[in-house]
């Protein structure tokens, strides 16, 4: 079975997606940051940031394929009831039955995406974290509850407003500093927003506690 056959839906087996990992932990960053969630990592990203710290989420067919069935049992068996669906660049995939089945098991759909692919699934909070090795999909833009721009020098505060300035006017705004970083940039944006308050800021608060 070809790569992309694997991971289609069919009409005599259950959907299947990539899983690289799942656990439990507390959201460590962005307007979620704090609450208890299960964490679906799918395996597959296109987008190539050279800072990603998570590389091996690349190649989706490192991955074993799991069910969504699968997926959402092992979710059930935690009492959180917010599920974080993250990557590699999870809208690789279609995330539709996905995102049923964890409503219908009384979660609460987040998706942590850069938007580069088309918006699938159903969600009750889309944090969309725009990169520039790879575009936007326009229709990312309305949809998304948060905008998270990851700092990595400071001509991304300019970048950042370009983006501001295309999503819907309810959407939050977070400026995080690159975890290598931080020294250099978080006093930058302590000021940034200082001067521009409709920001806010983002720390990834799960690796200062050293959790997944
Ligand atoms: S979009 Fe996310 S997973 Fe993909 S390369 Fe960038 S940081 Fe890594």
């Amino acid at each position: 079975m070809t790569e992309k056959e694997k991971i289609k839906k069919s009409t005599t087996e259950e959907y299947m997606l990539p899983l690289m990992e799942s656990f439990y932990t507390l959201q460590g960053e962005g307007a979620h940051q704090g609450r208890a969630a299960w964490f679906i990592r799918l395996g597959g990203c296109d987008v190539g940031c050279v800072w990603c710290d998570v590389k091996e989420s690349w190649d989706a067919a490192a991955h074993p394929h799991k069910t969504v069935k699968e997926i959402v049992q092992e979710a059930v068996a935690y009492p959180g009831r917010l599920a974080v669906v993250t990557g590699g660049e999870p809208l690789m995939h279609n995330l539709d039955e996905l995102t049923v089945r964890l409503h219908e098991a009384g979660f609460e759909t987040n998706i942590e995406t850069s938007g580069a692919h088309p918006l699938s699934g159903q969600w009750d909070w889309i944090c969309f974290s725009p990169k520039k090795f790879k575009a936007p999909h326009p229709g990312i833009y309305d949809r998304a509850n948060e905008l998270k721009v990851v700092v990595f020098n400071k001509s991304d505060f300019a970048w950042a407003e370009e983006h501001a300035k295309k999503v819907s006017p309810n959407c939050e705004l977070y400026l995080q500093p690159e975890w290598d970083k931080m020294d250099k940039m978080l006093p930058e944006i302590i000021e940034y927003i200082k001067s521009n308050p409709k920001w806010r800021i983002s720390l990834q608060v799960h690796k200062f506690m050293n959790i997944p």
